[in-house]
């Protein structure tokens, strides 16, 4: 069964810990987090962005895919299956289609209009007891498309976002989507101690994991960040394992083209990736 994120991050939050979202796209990218989690014994959010949706043939195909793979590998860790980065229409959209969490990105519209969106979710997936994640402040980076600048959140704008009743709040602290560049600042650590005075209990969340040193991650869960979020690293890791079994010329030896054969050494790397994100996060063992 799939469940809503709430329950999850407010013990992370509690704890001093994180608990990971890493990025689906398909069915061995699925099966190698979802077993990894129930081996660390660690709580996981699984994020579809909407390209990532489309890729999978919908959102109901997606929910249906998850679900049934949490039967068959009998996985007992709280799963919850989020969509990242939500359009309006999207993000209505997922809720029809199942998922047990959601992410309404209301960040590129005034605050005022931002406001009045993500309040109409609030409603909704109360009613549904699903997570809502919202957004301040643009993320920096490329998103399926959306290209932000990586500006710093407005504190007293989180509030007012977190306010409404949202379960986990994501806000720009100069952290950026996909690689970071060589003159990347930081974290601004002193904008997300603003954001946590002004927002108490809240489960702050980090997007852009891929490449914060480990430090830096480490303070920012200290300071309230309690869902963090990967996606780019799982993508290099598959790539680098699958290019290397090809380059040995591994896929020329005996059934070595066999999908399930060429696509195993980016599963394992994959679950590699995902084990050290836990370790770091501090999830393992909290299922
Ligand atoms: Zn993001």
């Amino acid at each position: 069964m799939l469940v809503s994120a709430k329950d999850m991050l407010t013990k992370a939050k509690k704890g001093h810990y994180a608990v990971g979202q890493f990025n689906i796209n398909n069915l061995e990218w699925t099966r190698a987090i979802l077993e990894t989690s129930e081996e660390l014994k660690s709580p996981v959010i699984l994020g579809v962005s909407e390209g990532a949706g489309k890729y999978m043939c919908g959102f109901k195909t997606v929910t249906a895919m998850v679900t049934e793979m949490v039967n068959y590998l009998n996985i007992t860790v709280p799963v919850a299956l989020h969509l990242d980065h939500g359009t309006y229409e999207g993000t209505k959209a997922c809720i029809e289609a199942g998922f047990s969490s959601v992410m309404f990105d209301g960040s590129h519209y005034p605050i005022d209009e931002n406001i009045a969106k993500t309040k109409e979710f609030v409603e909704i997936t109360k009613a549904k007891g699903i997570s809502l994640e919202a957004e301040v402040g643009s993320i920096g980076g490329e998103e399926d498309g959306v290209i932000g600048a990586g500006e710093c959140a407005d504190p007293n704008e989180c509030k007012m976002i977190a306010d409404l009743g949202v379960t986990m709040l994501a806000a720009g602290i100069g952290n950026i989507h996909g690689k970071y560049p060589a003159n990347w600042k930081g974290l601004s650590f002193e904008t997300l101690d603003a954001i946590q005075k002004l927002t108490g209990d809240m489960p702050l969340v980090l997007h852009g994991g891929t490449g914060i040193p480990d430090d830096m991650i480490k303070k920012a869960i200290s300071l309230g960040v309690s869902k963090i979020n990967v996606n780019t690293e799982c993508q290099l890791a598959f790539a680098a394992a699958t290019r290397k079994y090809i380059e040995e010329g591994k896929d020329l030896e005996g059934k070595g083209y066999d999908p399930r054969k060429l696509l195993k050494p980016g599963f394992e790397a994959i679950k590699a990736t995902v084990k050290e994100k836990m370790e770091l996060f501090g999830s393992v063992g909290k299922a």
